[in-house]
């Protein structure tokens, strides 16, 4: 009675399969989208347009009447050059030459100082 028994120790060590089919995932077209340089339109548009002031003759009043230096008692003159808020005019709205400007805005100044100009409002 030899009772061989053969078991077959051969356990199924052959479980592979396990190779998973890597996907490429991700990899969707990369839209390259409509901006492009836009035609036109970029910043700096068109600079004409109505001007909200009316223009006054650009020559510096001071310079064509001669006047050196303001005077800031001349509440008349200076009350040209001062806006109904009480600002003074900017001088590319009046057309005042730089140096002159400086006076007029000095004597303005000094004029509200002595109450014959307002600071903001109109004048009485
Ligand atoms: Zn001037």
């Amino acid at each position: 009675m030899a009772e061989e028994t053969k078991a077959p120790t051969a356990h199924a060590g052959a479980s592979g399969g396990e190779s998973r089919p890597e996907r490429s995932g991700g990899d969707r077209p990369e839209r390259s989208g409509p901006r492009g340089p836009r035609p036109g339109g970029g910043p700096g548009g068109p600079r004409e347009g109505g001007r909200k002031f009316f223009r006054r003759k650009k020559v510096c009043k001071f310079c064509v009447e001669k006047i050196e230096a303001v005077n800031y008692k001349d509440v008349r003159l200076l009350a040209q050059f001062v806006a109904e808020s009480g600002k003074i005019t900017p001088r590319r709205l009046t057309g005042v030459c730089t140096p002159h400007q400086r006076r007029l805005s000095r004597a303005i100044k000094q004029a509200r100082n002595i109450a014959l100009l307002p600071f903001a409002g109109r004048a009485q």
